[in-house]
């Protein structure tokens, strides 16, 4: 950032002293070898003067403008020669100038404009570009912002998200809701006996896995370590129960190969439907006891929530 504000600083600086250089080199001879004019329109100079130091000004703080190298030449030269025909068009309303002065001030008036019109022409169809790339780059960090790394699925603050908007529909259209929430089996050992590494294969494995079981308009999370979830609209405990079971013995037959080994893995799966009064927190406990269920029952298996799931102290 220094480096870039060390240029920018630099190119102020030589912009101001072409614009010196270039008003030095009009005023000095002009205003030194002509005479006076015999009757001077002072509301006329004083126009062409305000009108100079405004483009004056404009050249100034152009180099404010984002956008590249060629683009800010364009422009500023293109008002550059447009402030030397303002200006000597101030000064002939003072100073009996030459006809060459005069030849000087017609081609500069139109040119510069001209140039500078080119200058920003490119220079809007820039700022298209740079509104689409950043559209762009929005709309890539919005899905990383959502998107769980390692598995590709979403993560658990999306989870959260759409599993509130989806127990809003369900209750307003009274449609069937329910969610997943899987757990792969003896997952430490795995991760102890063959390493981490090893162990991210089988969590990528799940969530390819999970994804291609799910339709279209179901969702799978990693909603943690080794946990997943999968929220499943219009679908019914039953249906869910399906699904699940699809899920748990897809992974089962999969095939892992660490340390030249043919290992398989499990997982316990618990399944719970939305009922009308449940607050979110509420929902998710229930698919947590049913996946306990699961679990105490031996794993390897799915396991629905029932209100005799939950375990009393
Ligand atoms: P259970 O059958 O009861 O589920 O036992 P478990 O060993 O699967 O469960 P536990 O909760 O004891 O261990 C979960 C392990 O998951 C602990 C940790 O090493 C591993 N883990 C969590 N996140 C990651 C990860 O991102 N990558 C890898 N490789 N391992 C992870
Ligand atoms: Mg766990
Ligand atoms: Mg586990």
């Amino acid at each position: 950032m220094k480096v870039a504000y060390y240029t920018d600083m630099r190119i102020i600086l030589l912009r101001f002293l072409i614009v010196l250089l270039v008003s030095t080199a009009i005023l000095v001879p002009t205003l030194t070898s002509f005479p006076l004019q015999e009757e001077i329109s002072w509301i006329d100079t004083l126009g062409s003067a305000t009108v100079s130091f405004l483009v004056l000004a404009l050249l100034l703080v152009m180099q404010h403008l984002y956008s590249n190298v060629r683009i800010q030449i364009l422009i500023f030269s293109g008002l550059l020669i447009y402030y030397v025909g303002i200006l000597l068009d101030t000064i002939d309303e003072i100073i009996l100038v030459n006809r060459a002065s005069e030849i000087a001030e017609g081609i500069a008036l139109p040119l510069g404009i001209l140039v500078s019109m080119i200058g920003f022409f490119f220079l809007i169809r820039d700022q298209r570009k740079i509104r689409t790339v950043l559209e762009e780059n929005k709309a890539t960090f919005e899905k990383l912002s959502i998107t769980d790394e390692l598995t590709g699925l979403f993560n658990s603050r999306h989870f959260y998200e759409q599993l509130q908007s989806e127990m809003q529909r369900s209750q307003r259209y009274e449609r069937p809701l329910s969610i997943l929430l899987l757990d792969i089996d003896d997952f430490k050992k795995h991760n102890d006996t063959y390493g981490h590494i090893e162990g991210d294969r089988v969590l990528r494995k799940l969530g390819k896995l999970i994804t291609s079981v799910l339709r279209e308009h179901d969702s799978g999370y990693r909603y943690g370590g080794e946990e997943f979830t999968a929220i499943l609209p219009e679908t019914s405990e039953d249906q869910a129960l399906i699904v699940a079971e699809r899920i748990r013995e897809d992974f089962k037959a999969a095939e892992f190969t660490p340390a030249g080994e043919i290992v398989s893995k499990t997982i316990s799966v618990g399944v719970a439907e939305f009922a009308e009064k449940d607050e979110i927190s509420v929902f998710i406990k229930k698919a947590d006891e049913a996946m306990y269920l699961a679990k105490r029952q031996g794993k390897d298996q799915v396991a629905v929530f029932a209100e005799s799931t939950v375990r009393r102290p």
